[in-house]
């Protein structure tokens, strides 16, 4: 078959009863032109392997096998959506695999091997979050993805590729920014969704790079989550939570504990990270 002979998204759409689902963070892009530039985010297609996650009615799964993706492997639960995605998969050349199922629940290592491949997805807020986070904090480094291409709201995107001493500055930015480099590609207006969202989206493209520090991502994981988690106090309070005494910990890195946790640079995180490790291996070495 030829792209001419595929069926309008509408026209999909419509034969299968694919009404959005509130509850399944249903917004479907239809605009071949922004799906296709969407797909031309990871850079060229040709040859590649890609990880789509949620691809709904599949616009943006006939971008990317148009882009000359060799092979997609895209995991949808929406039963509804799984005829028009096999029709898709049959126009493909069997170039497109469907897992029919929660992407939460999906063994990667298993599915994907050791990659490379270019992970795609527009996803509900929630989902999409988790989903980055796993992605982030996998034990291997390089990952066995090459590039993400994710859609957020803005405001999360932010999040991603906020600077210390930003409003936005958290726990996303620091697992985002020390291991890898995340840019907004564009930005996306809610009237481009089928619902339209209530808020602007963005295109985040994320690309794995050379740690800033050798620091177990877990440490880091741990380490964020405690001084984020109270965002507003002192860390020599927000530390607290770790367990042990804080004093011990800030002293050890130089860190002065009257700093919060938005002041500190991702290095300064790290430092904290190889401290608060250092420190538990001690404190198990004397038990
Ligand atoms: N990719 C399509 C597009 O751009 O038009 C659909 C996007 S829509 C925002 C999100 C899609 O993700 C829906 O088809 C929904 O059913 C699916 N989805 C939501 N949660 C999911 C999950 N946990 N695992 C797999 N798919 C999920």
């Amino acid at each position: 078959m030829t792209d001419a002979s595929l069926p309008p998204l509408r026209e999909v759409i419509a034969a299968h009863g694919l009404w959005a689902k509130k509850a399944l963070g249903q917004n479907f892009l239809l605009d071949a032109n922004l799906l296709g530039r969407i797909a031309r985010v990871p850079g060229p297609l040709d040859g590649a392997t890609v990880y789509e996650v949620g691809p709904g009615p599949g616009g943006l799964t006939r971008a990317i096998l148009q882009a000359g993706a060799r092979r997609v492997i895209a995991v949808e639960m929406d039963s509804r959506c799984w005829p028009a995605l096999e029709e898709l998969g049959a126009w493909s050349g069997n170039r497109l695999e469907l897992i029919r199922g929660d992407a939460l629940k999906v063994d990667e290592p298993t599915l994907l091997g050791t990659g490379p491949v270019h992970i795609i997805a527009n996803l509900p807020y929630n989902v999409g979050t988790a989903l980055l986070v796993r992605w982030l904090t996998t034990r291997d480094w390089p990952p066995f993805w090459a590039s993400l291409t994710l859609m957020f709201q803005r405001e999360v995107a932010q999040r991603i590729i906020a600077a210390p001493g930003s409003e936005a500055y958290g726990r996303l930015s620091v697992l985002a920014q020390w291991r890898a480099c995340p840019r907004i590609a564009f930005d996306v207006p809610a009237k481009a969704f089928t619902p339209p969202p209530k808020v602007t989206s963005s295109v985040v493209h994320i690309t794995p790079a050379e740690p800033l520090a050798d620091v177990p991502v877990g440490a880091l994981e741990a380490v964020t989550a405690a001084a984020f988690g109270q965002r507003r106090k002192m860390l020599r309070a927000s530390l607290k939570s770790l367990g042990g005494d804080p004093a011990a910990l800030l002293d050890d890195t130089g860190i002065d504990g009257e700093r919060r946790a938005e002041t500190l640079s991702i290095a300064e995180f790290c430092t904290l990270a190889r401290a608060w490790t250092a420190l538990r291996k001690a404190d198990a070495g004397k038990g």
